[in-house]
């Protein structure tokens, strides 16, 4: 994960009187050369507020204390702040006549918000409340078996662990209804915030707070949405079919819990939002499908420090004509746990003065799962390092999918074939190896895409009205049966708020940028092998070494935010539509395999 530079200053942001966080003012008086006045003043004050954002950030999370919070806590309000009193002061320039790039510049201050808070004070104030309440709900949640025993009680990390042991069914049972206890305290609240923010959204010309998240996409609101339809229509049917081999071996494993043709239980699929399925792996496995070889394994045996596997992952980069990281991301870097401090291990990526100082922030094992984070944290200091010299409001990717796909793509280049070339492994398995790893694979990566379309789906509907208050919950789970094919384990009514159990929510970011960057990676992915003249399977394709390919890789990325999406990506693939064939490409060996084993059987729900 990363945060843009506009992202820090936009999210969650409290609107401080003291700042001139007014409604804004006559455009009447208004000229061309005060529209640029202010661009400029906008982008010193984003470059200061973000990079002591970003210290403080950095410091906070590497030495955690109650100082290091209170300071990190500081230099977001000031920063966050800012980033309200910009977007509702850019609404003055709505009719001035500006150059275009002034213009997009004037148009990402408004649509970069992913929360507005409303122009009264008490209101404004009244949401922040809110937000921090939610947030705190859901990292305080607990499952608690016996209330009046405090060590019974679980936190997310334990509940994920038994989830992601298949085997005894009532016992996963209790483990999902246990952590869906901890969000039916934050439904008053959420229905509060929507209301609060969508007034602040309309301040700024928006419909609604769905509304303005669509907007950020180059595209008109209703447009995207269309866009998304039709990119899940063309890997719909590949879902459907891993869907359908995955519940017929369920069913072997728990009998008649699992329909032989409807939904499948949400609780079975090791995983607490059914989000993705890499866990059931044992169960769905193909007979004689095991590569042959155990990445993790080679690491272990190799006994290869964190710091290799990033070297590795570095030269990966450098191999296709990218700048060798600096000096810098050595010396500052976190690439084990540290024994003497508390430390936040989630791993990340860190632009810390918007020009040169890139970090990761990981704790390394050595293990396949590691290794291919350490590829995905480096994409995002890669396409920082390429897009340095924007204007600063522009060092960011070209839509917020962009980012989070960059790494991922680099790290399907980590074929058989590339770790015989870098001396991991003697020899690349037989193809006809592959049908296991292709499974593992679609498990996270094809499970995963009707889910990161339905949480915004949700919440998009719920913005606008179109479900009121009194159906949040069962609004959701027709949305998770529909996209998904996945039903509650037991009966869901209103005294229930589902959606909440899930961190995005009470936390207030968007997710679709997670479905795109899925669709991406692969479309980028089948672009960069193309253009290095690959010929083998797309699952076998690797573009190590091709300067042609991190050329166009480059091209792409060194353009920052500066253009629409369409065009960077027109950059990279010479297409300006997503596109998510590629994915039906890259699984064609699983897709085939599935048909034959599902012939005669039940598809679908
Ligand atoms: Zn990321």
């Amino acid at each position: 994960m990363t945060r843009s530079i506009l992202a820090r200053l936009a999210a969650a942001a409290t609107c401080a009187a003291a700042l001139g966080c007014s409604k804004a003012a006559s455009s009447s008086a208004v000229t061309p050369a005060d529209a640029k006045t202010f661009l400029d003043a906008v982008n010193a004050t984003t470059l200061k507020l973000s990079v002591e954002q970003a210290q403080a950030g950095w410091v906070q999370q590497n030495f955690i204390t109650d100082d290091t919070e209170a300071m990190e806590a500081r230099a977001s309000q000031a920063a966050n702040d800012a980033g309200t009193r910009f977007a509702k002061e850019s609404t003055k320039y709505d009719k001035v006549d500006v150059p275009a790039d002034q213009r997009r510049l004037l148009n990402l201050l408004k649509v970069v918000n992913v929360l507005a808070p409303p122009a009264d004070p008490k209101e404004s104030d009244e949401l922040a409340k809110i937000m921090a309440r939610l947030e705190s709900t859901y990292g305080k949640g607990k499952w608690c078996t016996d209330a009046s025993k405090p060590d019974t009680c679980k936190t997310v990390e334990d509940v994920t662990r038994i989830l992601a042991a298949p085997g005894d069914e009532p016992k996963l049972r209790a483990a999902w209804e246990g952590w869906h206890t901890i969000s039916p305290p934050m439904r008053k609240d959420y229905q509060r915030f929507v209301e609060l923010s969508n007034k602040g959204a309309r301040e700024l010309g928006f419909a609604d707070t769905g509304a303005m998240w669509r907007s950020k996409y180059d595209l008109p609101p209703d447009a995207f949405t269309k866009e998304l339809d039709r990119l899940w229509d063309q890997v719909r049917p590949l879902y459907v079919k891993l869907h359908a081999y995955t519940r017929l071996k369920l069913r072997q494993k728990y009998g008649d819990v699992v329909p032989a043709n409807g939904p499948i239980p949400a609780h079975l699929l090791g995983n607490i939002w059914a989000q993705e399925w890499g866990n059931v792996y044992p169960l769905v496995a193909p007979p004689n499908a095991d590569p042959g070889y155990s990445l993790t394994d080679i690491l272990k045996k190799h006994r290869m420090p964190p710091l290799d596997m990033v070297r590795t992952g570095e030269r990966f980069y450098t191999s296709l004509g990218f700048a060798p990281l600096p000096k810098t991301f050595w010396e500052r870097s976190l690439f084990v746990r540290p024994k003497d401090r508390e430390v936040v291990c989630h791993a990340s990526a860190w632009d810390v003065d918007f020009v040169e100082d890139v970090r990761i922030k990981m704790c390394i094992e050595p293990s396949a799962e590691d290794f291919t984070t350490i590829h995905h944290e480096l994409g995002h200091n890669f396409y920082q390092r390429a897009y340095k010299d924007q204007p600063v409001l522009f060092r960011d990717s070209a839509n917020d999918g962009f980012h989070e796909a960059i790494g991922d793509t680099i790290a399907l280049s980590v074929t058989p074939e590339y770790l015989v070339k870098i001396g991991l492994l003697d020899k690349a398995p037989d193809t006809s190896r592959d049908l296991g790893l292709l499974m593992n694979r679609a498990l996270d990566k094809i499970a995963f895409l009707p889910f990161g379309l339905l949480i915004d789906q949700w919440r998009w509907k719920v913005f606008s009205g179109e479900i009121p208050p009194g159906q949040y919950n069962k609004a959701w789970w027709d949305l998770r049966l529909k996209y998904q094919g996945v039903a509650p384990p037991s009966d869901r009514s209103e005294d229930f708020f589902d959606p909440g159990a899930k961190y995005h929510v009470p936390d207030n970011t968007p997710y679709t940028r997670y479905f795109l960057a899925d669709i991406l990676q692969f479309q980028f992915h089948r672009a960069l092998s193309k253009i290095a003249g690959c010929t083998l399977p797309l699952n076998r394709c690797s573009i190590y070494e091709n300067k042609e390919a991190g050329r166009r890789l480059n091209a792409m990325l060194s353009m920052g935010l500066s253009r629409p999406w369409q065009d960077a990506l027109e950059a990279l693939t010479g297409s300006r539509q997503m596109d998510a064939t590629a994915i039906l490409d890259y699984f064609a060996p699983l897709s085939s395999w599935l048909d034959e084993q599902l012939a005669g059987k039940p598809v679908g729900w």
